[in-house]
């Protein structure tokens, strides 16, 4: 953390054509200078163009910044934001199946097998019921835009018109959605009411990229990319055949497409994978084509140092998924070692595998589970028997840079960063918000201990505005 602005030169455009200027903000804001320091600017003129781009940014002591700044009030396009608010990048939720918000909270003392069979599976079926899938998607994308999601890798069902309704969903409510319509074909593995057969998976994948990208085509701008992208997405490989997923990763190769799976998530998956190929989970997905630079693959608890190396040169990221590995990994996933290797790390939900739909409580959980992983948690044993990880731990700082740099970069989209050329996809932070929880009393507490409380203590209460793309997406600024 800089506890000080920090004295990097910060990166501006030339001042642009202030008719391209679709709206000014003006503020503090915290944004990641490093993967190890979130550095705070105490008061800057963000430009943000009509493309929902960041235009320039302007610090006070800039010639040109009072003439601007006037020149924006009077054309009724500035905000300037009130003592205590603050501007943070938006965070990525790299994994989260919709159709189970509509179970979170519910049955995580069962077992894997159990908890699919009895609760998962049924629960995502009902999608097939349209109405009933608009009422849920609805409410989840409102519930993670108030919790400052602006993107979202999201899983729905097998049924491709519920995941079509999930696109519809995102476009209108301003989030950015990378969806996946599920493909499970196995009929030895999955039950008979939820599953396709091979042929009906692959070509309603098909038609379902086709759909989503025919009513969200590219801009060809990498800081305004369409705000839905179609996902392939088999579920796992235990739940696939192998014909499925070969003609995954054709579509893929031909579609040039994001792909997304569970990646060595438990015991069970990991060992399942390796007695089927005589390879590991890495490894059977790199053989179908399913691990590419537009790759992003869920839990990755059990990478061997080859898997992450395989990960780091195809250009696939990790979702790390920290309280849903507390409920079904078995493990904790050794994030810093995948870093070290040079692979991708975003922070995932991983709805309702784990119950909480805020990326802010993952940003915590990442920090409190790495603690556990570099102590080791077996207290009958001796310090140095007890099994920690050396250099696992996550600071704040760095499960900061997570949620926002990391996760913008598994997925492609130019943000994450309050800097031109990046999309303004934001969080207002209100300290002062009536009903919140943060303890502050002091009007110049240093802006490293409200940070601190910022990301340890904040509560839906205290985001005051999201944007995406340069688009109010939840709240209000009056
Ligand atoms: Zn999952």
């Amino acid at each position: 953390m800089v506890d000080q602005p920090s004295s990097k030169p910060i990166a501006t455009n030339p001042i642009p054509d202030l008719n391209t200027v679709a709206f000014a903000v003006e503020g503090p804001a915290y944004s990641s200078e490093s993967e190890t320091h979130v550095a705070y600017r105490p008061q800057s003129l963000y430009l943000v163009g009509t493309d929902g781009v960041i235009a320039a940014v302007l610090t006070p002591d800039d010639p040109q910044y009072h003439a601007i700044r006037a020149e924006l009030a009077r054309l009724n396009r500035l905000t300037s934001l009130a003592d205590g608010q603050v501007l943070l990048p938006g965070f990525s939720d790299l994994h989260l199946h919709a159709p189970q918000w509509a179970q979170a909270g519910a049955a995580l003392d069962e077992p894997l097998e159990r908890w699919l069979g009895r609760y998962t599976f049924p629960t995502e079926a009902r999608f097939a019921d349209l109405a009933y899938a608009d009422r849920a998607h609805r409410h989840l994308v409102q519930a993670t835009l108030a919790r400052g999601t602006t993107s979202v890798l999201y899983y729905d069902t097998i049924d491709r018109a519920a995941a079509v309704n999930l696109a519809h969903v995102c476009t209108e409510l301003g989030q950015r959605g990378f969806i996946g319509k599920v493909v499970m074909d196995d009929p030895e593995s999955n039950p008979e009411y939820y599953r396709e057969d091979t042929a009906t998976a692959l070509a309603e994948t098909e038609r379902f990229i086709n759909e989503v990208r025919e009513f969200a085509p590219d801009s060809g701008l990498d800081a305004a990319p369409p705000i839905v992208q179609p996902v392939i997405t088999p579920r796992f490989i235990p739940s696939c055949t192998d014909a499925a997923l070969e003609g995954l990763g054709e579509l893929a190769l031909r579609y040039h497409c994001f792909t997304q799976s569970h990646c060595s998530e438990s015991d069970w998956e990991h060992h399942t994978v390796f007695d089927r190929y005589g390879r590991s989970d890495t490894e059977a997905l790199d053989m179908f084509g399913l691990l590419t630079d537009r790759t992003v693959m869920h839990h990755c608890v059990y990478l061997s140092e080859s898997d992450a190396d395989l990960f780091a040169r195809r250009g696939a990221a990790v979702a790390h998924c920290p309280l849903s590995n507390a409920y079904f990994a078995n493990a904790v996933a050794p994030v810093r070692r995948y870093r070290r290797q040079g692979v991708t790390v975003g922070l995932g939900t991983d709805i309702s595998g784990g119950y909480d739909p805020s990326v802010h409580a993952m940003v915590r959980l990442a920090a409190i589970v790495s603690r556990n992983l570099e102590s080791g948690v077996d207290a009958s044993r001796e310090a140095a028997e007890r099994g920690g990880v050396a250099d696992a731990l996550v600071t704040l700082d760095r499960a900061f840079y997570l949620a926002t740099v990391g996760g913008t970069e598994a997925l492609g989209v130019r943000a994450g960063r309050l800097e031109a050329g990046y999309a303004w996809d934001v969080q207002l932070i209100d300290v002062h918000a009536p009903g919140n929880d943060l303890p502050i009393f002091e009007n110049d507490e240093d802006p490293a201990i409200t940070f601190q409380k910022i990301m340890n203590l904040s509560t839906p209460a205290n985001i005051r505005a999201v944007w995406v793309q340069g688009r109010l997406a939840h709240g209000t600024l009056a």
